[in-house]
């Protein structure tokens, strides 16, 4: 693969334009304006290979950019997620993985402990569900994460 897409995650202000304007520029940008997510572009090489490597910049400010995030999920190949060392409640969003498609017994290759280990390992909730079967487990996880943001 030459081609290699990444995309920065993070609250408003955390610094991921400054993060990734210093590794294209070498510089610190002190103030760095934008309104509009940005796509960035550059050629490098690693390890002997050359590579085209785009970096997502969502801007926290535009709209747009909390339904954007949808697409870099799909997009990217690797994700960056800042956050600010001087603002504990930025380190604290709760993040939840879900293993769907629970119903599909047959084809499973990820077993429950798997999953739950991976959670663990990154401090995320964790949770098995099928959207296909069941309502109650899906509800109760939005509901868990609803009052942990409100609790914030
Ligand atoms: P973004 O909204 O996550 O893209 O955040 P920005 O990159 O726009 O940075 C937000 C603010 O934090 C700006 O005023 C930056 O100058 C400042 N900032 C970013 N990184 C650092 C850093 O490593 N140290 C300090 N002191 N300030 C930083």
């Amino acid at each position: 693969m030459n081609d290699i897409k990444l995309a920065l995650l993070g609250s408003e202000g955390a610094g991921k334009s400054a993060v990734l304007v210093r590794f294209l520029t070498r510089r610190f940008i002190g103030e760095y304006a934008s309104n509009a997510n940005s796509l960035y572009r550059k050629r490098l090489s690693i390890d002997g290979r050359q590579l085209n490597l785009e970096v997502f910049d969502p801007c926290s400010q535009s709209a747009e950019s909390r339904c954007i995030l949808e697409e870099p999920v799909d997009w990217a190949d690797g994700f960056i997620v800042v956050y600010n060392i001087s603002d504990r409640l930025d380190v604290g969003v709760p993040i939840y993985l879900v293993g769907n498609k629970q119903d599909l017994c047959h084809a499973r290759q990820v077993c429950e402990e798997e999953g739950r280990a991976l959670a663990q390992e990154n401090r995320c909730l964790f949770q098995e569900v099928s959207a296909a079967e069941n309502y109650q487990e899906i509800a109760s996880l939005f509901t868990t994460l609803i009052r942990l943001v409100m609790e914030q």
